[in-house]
């Protein structure tokens, strides 16, 4: 973290702004309109936040911030995100890890009883530099809550507001306790308001796919029981009682646990069925037999109906004209709760969207850009509910015997739980080529960095003062292109690189840093050497930019591989040739381009940047 740039100011470096006060009140115009204080709105509201210029209502029909309950499973990709918004380290702190998952069947032998016939790791070695976590949503909302009241532009949420209808890009509330109503104009409206979303219905988007027709009870327990793996997440198929998935949760004693409920007839929905806690724990006390589950108390409940559904597009664009409204999260796609995607899933959509809008609303971007939210976020829903259902169908399924031969053999829902284990630890998305993601041409500089996937870090040296850290951990949540340049044996193409991007009026930097800008203000040039054998001499100004008021020298763009961990093995980097590696503001590997291709990189801003004006 950097600071002080522009002179020494006191207390905490993470606040931004003098905080504004917490609103009931709706402003009448507005840049970014938010509906719902879920974790896709707050995402959204966060990166907002960051940018003094933009303003950004958000707006929920609760009367205040979730307290308590819903998903709580934190993929190990969504905590990289965390890290570029500041507080990866206080959620995998607080939370649960998720290190082991064991499973349970039927005991052949006695088949009333459950045994255990595996344990395997959660995540597969070196995936992510952060692990699995269980943390209640809430504890996600609060530290979004804080991330937008310490930004730049200082977010709080409007509560007590119930969205009617949406007419253009002016929405219309209803106070929930006096029902007084009042709108508001936005140049964007973001639909965040989950399943059941007004903003969806007013484009005129349906979710489509299988009705629910499937219940799931959940409940947050404190309980005495003898069942060995009550620290581990566990999958426990039972003969004949249904199946359960146990989830630890953090602080030590709570669990969750999730019980499949009979199969509802079509049309109707499980909160018409009268479902009661005591049914829920009953079942899984069944579930569990022979083992006892004396249930002390019950933190959170709640029976909900999964259905895999998707609209066909996330926005209100069409041939004619770029998108104004968008829908993200819930609003847009649903999952089964058994793969942990809802939340994690949603926050990427926010995630995807919210640079996007920042760069266009300051002028970075042609709003052309804005089409690709939805290309990029509907290919990815799509692809993880063809794998959900495959998933929960396992899950669901009973277990083959000689009365079920077509039945789920629990082997197999191993098996696809380990190769499925990217899917859900939210590594496996990639983007496609398009104005914002480049081609594989390139791709054997960089193996180990696969265009149109998430950057995955690797552990570096920075030079100036010797400090082992993350490359990744640059990357944070400020709208900011990242070039990565790693250097070849001789350091002499990155060298010209070098000299070419600080010196070349048709240089991106060049042509996209607004005047008298830091230099890495719209593009943040890093170079990671092969070795520390360096001299201050021998680095290209542009490596030690001077910035801020006071001309002061950035001594941090500079890296060099760890002996014993090096990046250039890690990530298979031509150590011959070295290459560039464009990561976007959103940690996606935008391109892999040769270190002296200048025309490429050009060629490659100059498809969504805008030149800035001047004044
Ligand atoms: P939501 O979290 O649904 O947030 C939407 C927000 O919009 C809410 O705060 C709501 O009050 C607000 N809103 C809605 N309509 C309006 C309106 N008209 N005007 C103003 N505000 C409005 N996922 C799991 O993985 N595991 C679970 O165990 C699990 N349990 C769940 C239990 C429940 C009861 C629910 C509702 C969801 C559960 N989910 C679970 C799903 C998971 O919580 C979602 O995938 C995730 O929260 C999606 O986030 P979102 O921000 O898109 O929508």
């Amino acid at each position: 973290m950097q600071y002080h740039l522009n002179g020494y100011t006191s207390g905490d470096p993470a606040i931004h702004s003098d905080q504004s006060d917490a609103t009931d009140t709706l402003p009448e115009t507005v840049d970014v309109l938010i509906v719902g204080c879920g974790p896709t709105g707050l995402t959204l509201a966060a990166y907002l936040a960051q940018f003094p210029d933009i303003t950004t209502c958000i707006v929920d029909q609760k009367s205040g911030p979730l307290e308590v309950g819903q998903a709580d499973g934190i993929a190990c990709r969504t905590i990289e995100m965390f890290q570029a918004f500041g507080f990866a380290e206080k959620v995998v702190k607080e939370a649960y890890w998720v290190n082991e998952t064991c499973f349970w069947k039927p005991d052949p032998d006695a088949p009333q009883n459950i045994t255990h016939t595996n344990t395997i790791k959660d995540t597969e070695d070196g995936l992510s530099e952060f692990p699995h976590v269980i943390l209640n949503q809430a504890r996600v909302h609060d530290f979004y809550l804080e991330v937008m009241r310490n930004g730049a532009a200082s977010v709080q949420p409007v509560y007590s507001q119930q969205l009617e209808d949406v007419v253009g890009n002016t929405a219309t509330f209803a106070h929930t306790q006096t029902g007084t109503r009042k709108t508001v104009t936005a140049k964007y409206i973001i639909g965040c308001e989950g399943a059941r979303s007004t903003v969806r219905k007013s484009i005129g988007r349906r979710l489509q796919g299988d009705s629910a027709n499937k219940g799931w009870g959940v409940m947050d327990i404190l309980a005495v029981t003898d069942f060995p793996d009550i620290r581990r997440k566990a999958v426990v198929q039972s003969a004949s009682e249904g199946s359960i998935l146990i989830i630890p949760r953090e602080g030590g004693y709570m669990v969750r646990m999730y019980i499949e409920l009979e199969k509802l007839p079509k049309g109707e929905r499980v909160s018409g069925q009268n479902v009661t806690v005591d049914q829920l724990i009953a079942a899984a006390q069944r579930i569990l037999h022979p083992h006892k589950l004396d249930v002390k108390d019950v933190v959170w409940w709640s029976v909900y109906d999964i259905g895999q559904r998707l609209c066909d597009r996330f926005d209100n664009g069409n041939k004619d004209s770029d998108p104004t409204v968008f829908i993200a999260g819930d609003s847009c796609h649903t999952h089964s709760p058994k793969a942990g995607q809802g939340m994690n899933v949603s926050m990427g959509d926010a995630f995807n969207l919210g640079w996007k809008l920042a760069g266009v609303l300051r002028g970075t971007y042609a709003p052309e850009i804005l089409n690709t939210y939805s290309q990029e976020r509907q290919t990815v829903a799509q692809e993880l509910i063809d794998f959900d259902r495959e998933f929960a169908r396992q899950f669901s399924a009973p277990v083959k015997s000689d009365r079920n031969p077509d039945g789920v053999d629990p082997q197999e829902l191993e098996r696809t739980f380990i190769q499925t284990g990217r899917f859900t630890a939210g590594t496996a998305i990639r983007y496609y080529s398009s104005d914002v993601c480049g081609d594989e041409a390139h791709q054997e500089l960089a193996t180990g960095f696969p265009v149109g996937m998430r950057f995955h870090s690797a552990p570096v040296i920075r030079f100036s003062d010797g400090k082992p850290m993350h490359l990744g951990h640059t990357v944070v949540a400020d709208g900011r292109w990242r070039i990565f340049a790693f250097a070849d044996r001789e350091n002499v193409k990155l060298n010209r690189l070098c000299d070419w991007l600080g010196t070349d009026p048709h240089a991106p930097i060049q042509t996209y840093t607004p005047k008298g800008a830091d230099s890495d203000s719209a593009i943040d040039l890093r170079a990671i050497y092969q070795s520390g054998d360096l001299t201050a001499e021998g680095i290209p100004p542009i490596l030690m930019p001077s910035k801020g008021r006071f001309g002061l020298t950035d001594y941090e763009k500079i890296f060099c591989a760890d002996h014993d961990n090096d990046i250039f093995d890690l990530r298979g980097i031509d150590r011959t040739s070295g290459c560039m590696v464009v990561v976007r503001p959103d940690q996606y590997v935008a391109h892999v381009l040769p270190l002296d291709d200048h025309a490429g990189l050009s060629a490659f801003f100059d498809r969504f940047m805008r030149r800035p004006t001047v004044d």
